[in-house]
């Protein structure tokens, strides 16, 4: 085991969630939307993305980390060889097709089996992989722009392998993208000159021909707070009508950050028009900024709960292999006798009782993505995202987006540490990888939202102004697995927990109710914790019809098959004993919410 070769897949449980939980084989494959691949091609197309995280993609994670930045005065950035050569032999070997849809001669793989692809990029090495972000910018060009900056961009960024990127935030608009200043002069048609600073830009330039910065910017005389943002498409090198690459544009790379962790991800400033114009397209010719961004935010927000859920689950799987070899004291009920061999640590309790905690958290983390990305799928199925059919599930996709970013990014820190406490003093030094996922992975919680940025969201956007109704048709169907377990004496414990859990977090959001009717800081103070419960609530649902099914499939398994179905079986066991009986105190705590953090004077802190 070493750094070098830190990351471990688990592919098998990917495929456990894909094919035996959510059937995309007949839900999804088996439908003309999605029709160029077949099942197994799906699974080949996993086994190679497996094979080339491990093989390529993992050895720049540790030169990502190691290997500064630069950046030159003409705002060129450089990063280190090995980042270069993943992002050049994905290009190679075609994986950048794999998403891309059939009108542009990709393969058009649904959103399960992108994700499911890229928590296997991601958890091998997180910097490398933000630099293939071009290729999602070129779908939302081709999805949003005119037919000219379709022309102009999107095979082009395909082909040349161009950089894109997402472009919000400000040095005094970060959480408050409405705060934004700067500003878009029109020129002509659909062009424009843009001119501000722009801060912690990922992406914001690499060594390849283009980039295509995607710009939030208010035009001149523009409305305030995201209602006044257009969108912008900002390139590096203008492009002219005929394709062909013009003059350098005014978009500058004017500061690269240096950061806790994540090191091989370029963060820069990005500064508009001071050097020299900088002109941009109005994307679709339309004033809709912010609308059209949330393409892109919450694609982002969906990838990085993913990360977090990879970093965890490598984690988990490194601490089992060190658990495995590492030998330290001896069985604690022979701790007595002098003589009592020494046995390795995962024989501990304690150790056990960690490692059981990380692997049902990594499932069932995994297994919140995985559904959401299948209700994406049947989103695209249903005629995507705004077609009439697809309104509920689409509903249903924007309900689960904060649990599996705000909670899954938040959760994954905290489990980290625990991966690290697992190899005890190893797990501080740099001959493993536990340091090095603890700072990749503590942005998760920041970008894209922060968690309680996430929280508020879930609360007021997902939930009240819904009325309640798409939370409640998920509860449905939690129910539904209730009384379908209900008089299996196998699945009691599982039964009783989720069911106290269901009533656990329908009594919270019932008390948030009320409180805010007497002030809405209740809803500040109490927003992580209940998006915490819920979200760990429908984990716990989740897990439980993962152990159903593994229940059905035990008897007649073989191989490693079944210490596989036996361990989804003891995960849902830990979850329900150790993780849902919490929310009977969260409960208590919401009902005992008062306003003494907000009443505090700010000199008494
Ligand atoms: C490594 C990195 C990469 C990034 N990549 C990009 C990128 O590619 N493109 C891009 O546009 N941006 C990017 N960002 C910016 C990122 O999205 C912001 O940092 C994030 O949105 C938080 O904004 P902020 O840093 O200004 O924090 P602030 O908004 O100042 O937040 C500080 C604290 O205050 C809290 N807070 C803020 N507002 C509220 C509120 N209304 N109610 C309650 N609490 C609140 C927050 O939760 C947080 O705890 C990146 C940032 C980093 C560090």
């Amino acid at each position: 085991m070493s750094v070098a070769n830190h990351y471990k897949s688990n592919l098998r449980d990917i495929l456990f969630n894909l094919f035996e939980v959510n059937d995309i084989g007949s839900n999804v494959l088996n439908h003309p939307r999605f029709s160029t691949m077949d099942e197994d091609n799906a699974k080949d197309a996993l086994a190679g993305i497996e094979t080339f995280a491990q093989e390529v993609f993992q050895k720049a994670f540790v030169p990502s980390d190691r290997t500064p930045l630069t950046l030159d005065a003409e705002g060129n950035v450089g990063v280190p060889q090995e980042i270069l050569d993943v992002f050049h032999r994905f290009y190679d070997d075609g994986w950048h097709m794999f998403e891309v849809p059939e009108h542009l001669d990709g393969f058009n793989a649904p959103p399960s089996l992108v994700w499911s692809a890229f928590e296997m990029q991601v958890g091998s090495c997180a910097s490398a992989t933000f630099y293939l972000f071009g290729i999602y910018i070129a779908k939302i060009i081709d999805r949003l722009g005119t037919d000219s900056q379709k022309a102009r961009y999107v095979r082009q960024m395909l082909d040349k392998r161009w950089g894109g990127c997402m472009v919000l935030t400000e040095p005094d608009a970060g959480s408050d993208v409405g705060a934004g200043r700067a500003k878009a002069r029109h020129i002509e048609g659909d062009v424009w000159e843009l001119e501000g600073v722009k801060r912690f830009i990922t992406n914001g330039d690499f060594e390849t021909e283009n980039i295509v910065h995607l710009v939030l910017a208010r035009p001149e005389g523009g409305a305030s707070g995201t209602k006044g943002l257009s969108m912008f498409i900002v390139p590096k090198f203008w492009v002219n009508e005929d394709g062909s690459l013009g003059e350098r544009n005014g978009a500058f790379v004017t500061n690269v950050e240096k950061k806790m962790g994540l090191h091989g991800s370029c963060t820069c400033e990005l500064t508009l028009g001071d050097r020299m114009p900088c002109r941009g397209l109005l994307v679709g010719e339309v004033h809709d900024g912010i609308k059209q961004m949330f393409h892109v935010i919450e694609h982002a927000r969906m990838a990085v709960g993913i990360k977090s859920v990879s970093t965890v689950s490598t984690a988990y799987l490194n601490a089992l292999a060190y658990a495995k070899e590492r030998v330290q004291g001896p069985d604690l009920a022979k701790a007595m006798d002098k003589n009592s061999p020494r046995v390795r640590i995962i024989e501990h309790p304690d150790v056990r009782r960690m490692l059981l905690e990380l692997k049902s958290h990594a499932e069932g983390m995994r297994a919140l993505a995985l559904y959401t990305a299948y209700i994406q799928d049947q989103v695209q199925i249903l005629g995507g995202h705004g077609a009439t059919e697809a309104k509920a599930l689409d509903r249903l996709n924007d309900l689960l987006l904060p649990l599996v970013k705000g909670y899954a990014s938040h959760r994954s820190y905290a489990l980290l540490g625990d991966a690290l406490q697992i190899f005890g003093g190893s797990g501080y030094v740099r001959d493993y990888p536990m340091e090095q996922y603890i700072r990749d992975q503590k942005i998760d919680t920041l970008y894209e939202g922060t968690t309680h940025i996430q929280a508020l969201d879930f609360l007021f956007r997902k939930v009240m102004r819904d009325g309640g109704k798409t939370l409640m048709g998920l509860m449905m169907k939690m129910q539904k697995t209730l009384a379908d377990i209900k008089g299996l004496d196998a699945f009691s414990v599982e039964h009783a927990a989720l069911t106290r859990s269901m009533g656990d977090v329908q009594s919270m959001l019932m008390t948030l109710q009320k409180k805010v009717g007497e002030s809405i800081y209740h809803a500040g103070l109490q927003g992580n914790r209940i998006l915490f419960a819920i979200a760990e609530t429908v984990i716990g649902w989740l897990l439980i019809r993962h152990a159903q099914i593994a229940a059905e499939r035990l008897p007649d398994a073989k191989g490693r098959d079944v210490s596989f179905y036996t361990g989804k079986i003891a995960s849902a066991r830990w979850y329900c004993e150790n993780v849902l009986p919490g929310h009977t105190l969260t409960r208590k705590l919401v009902e005992n919410s008062t306003l003494q953090a907000t009443a505090v004077p700010e000199d008494a802190f």
